[in-house]
């Protein structure tokens, strides 16, 4: 089955909002026994998998700034959130056999390991599944810049965004009815039209170093597997 997969490495970003699901607050892990399930379908296939989680549905460094907050602070929290989306979704995957380790951008011994970049290489090449927390480790970005970070020092071979719709559309498709999705966009046109699809910050360091963008609804089943199997779901940015 492992010849059937177009990327042998991939870097997954997903939300931390998407883990609350019907939960008021935090974390469902009915959500995240689902995602468990699709990751699982990854590496069953061998797809060597990065995650990197956000940390939304705890903290956000500028929501705090805005209810009062220092910004350094509040984006420290925020970092320290995306540590426990990551830990929750390493208990999530191991409980369903996928070996998983989390490695944190800020050293926090006995709980997670540091962020080492070769190491991260070997352990994705063994087959486990590296979840990178405490996004880049510094204040003022954010894990979509992590995750493309990662996802380009890891020399995976495609950046996977998931989001609550399917793919870049030219408007919030949830407002606009005359919104139309994107099959594929440049780099630079994200940049001109303004698109909201990820910081600009991220979405520069993918043209630089010439890393793929897919951008893809996480809830339509089978959506992640199809993609790396070549499927064409949600908008390609390259
Ligand atoms: N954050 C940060 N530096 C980073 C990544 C994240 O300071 O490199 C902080 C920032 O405050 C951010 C929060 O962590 O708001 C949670 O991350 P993010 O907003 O990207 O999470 P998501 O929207 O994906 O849930």
């Amino acid at each position: 089955a492992s010849g059937d997969k177009k990327y042998k490495r991939i870097l997954l970003k997903l939300s931390g909002e998407a883990l609350t699901g019907t939960e008021k607050f935090g974390i469902d892990p009915k959500v995240l026994d689902q995602m468990a399930l699709e990751i699982g379908q990854l590496v069953g296939i061998g797809v060597q998998v990065g995650l990197v989680v956000g940390g939304g549905n705890l903290f956000r460094g500028a929501a705090l700034q805005a209810a009062g907050l220092d910004r350094v602070t509040g984006d420290h929290m925020g970092m320290l959130a995306t540590v426990m989306n990551a830990l929750a979704l390493r208990d999530a995957l191991e409980r369903s056999n996928i070996a998983t380790q989390v490695m944190s951008s800020i050293p926090m011994s006995g709980v997670v390991d540091h962020y080492d970049r070769r190491k991260a290489i070997r352990a994705l090449g063994n087959g486990d599944v590296v979840i990178f927390s405490a996004g880049t480790g510094n204040p003022f970005f954010t894990t979509d810049s992590s995750a493309c970070l990662r996802g380009i020092e890891v020399e995976a071979d495609l950046v996977l965004k998931a989001t609550k719709v399917d793919g870049v559309y030219s408007a919030d498709p949830f407002k606009d009815p005359e919104a139309v999705k994107y099959e594929r966009l440049t780099y630079d046109e994200v940049l001109d039209k303004k698109l909201e699809v990820m910081d600009l910050t991220a979405i520069c360091l993918c043209r630089d170093h010439k890393m793929p963008v897919r951008v893809f609804e996480m809830e339509k089943q089978g959506a992640l597997l199809n993609i790396v199997r070549g499927g064409q779901d949600g908008t390609l940015i390259e």
